[in-house]
């Protein structure tokens, strides 16, 4: 499976075209992405244009809650969603923070995560797997979709960061070392947690945020207010 850029309206996204043809729509949009708030026009925009009933946007915490959008429950805030019903699409903002996409591919049910360093190292993955897995998902029929973050090029850490790795189990193979100084590479944690999970099909993207912040927001490049958006849904 390869990764596409496709332009829509005014924006730009990156998806794998295999997983839109087992119906799961998705995409990580580049810095031409519809505003992180989707209201009013745009927010008609976006449902029309990805063929939508409904979407849900949380408040963000860089914590490890993960909800289920189910029986019109409309969660306010946490860091991954579970989607079980069709023409819903779960939406989570990064601006550096990598975004997962995590497809049942026997079950109707995915899931988006929004992991940053505090929630990679809690293991907000493995709790969306977990949950994923109260609603049948069988883990062997899991592919995980890593989106664009900033890469361990660009985000340095200090020891204290890699302390709450450690703590956690995590290996050292997550951090690289350039002339003294530490940088973290959160792709590969959320890949060692989900190799720890059992999970092998996964599909990364590769691409730094901060290299390459003429096509994406980068918190770290210096854009501190814009995020781009990164979206998942079940079609009929
Ligand atoms: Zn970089």
């Amino acid at each position: 499976m390869q990764f596409k850029l496709k332009n829509i309206n005014d924006w730009s996204y990156y998806y794998v075209p295999e997983l839109e043809q087992r119906g799961i729509k998705h995409g990580f949009f580049t810095a031409k992405s519809p505003s992180h708030t989707l209201q009013g026009d745009e927010k008609a925009e976006f449902l029309g244009a990805f063929g939508l009933n409904d979407f849900v946007i949380m408040k963000q915490e860089h914590g490890v809650d993960v909800h289920v959008i189910q029986d019109g429950h409309r969660p306010v805030s946490g860091d991954g969603l579970i989607i079980i019903s069709k023409d819903i699409a779960g939406i989570v903002k990064t601006a550096d923070c990598l975004p997962i996409v995590i497809c049942g591919m026997d079950s109707p049910v995915v899931s988006i995560i929004h992991a940053g360093w505090r929630g990679t190292a809690k293991k907000i993955t493995k709790k969306a797997i977990e949950k994923m897995s109260e609603f049948g998902v069988n883990r062997k029929r899991i592919t995980a979709i890593l989106g664009p973050s900033i890469g361990p090029c660009c985000y340095e850490v200090k020891n204290d960061v890699r302390n709450v790795f450690m703590e956690e189990g995590f290996s050292d193979d997550i951090f690289k070392r350039k002339n003294n100084t530490l940088f973290l590479d959160i792709r590969q944690a959320n890949m060692e947690i989900l190799h720890n999970e059992g999970i092998e099909d996964i599909y990364d993207i590769n691409l730094c945020t901060r290299c390459s912040r003429d096509i994406f927001n980068s918190y770290r490049g210096g854009e501190k207010e814009k995020r781009q958006i990164n979206f998942v849904s079940l079609t009929g």
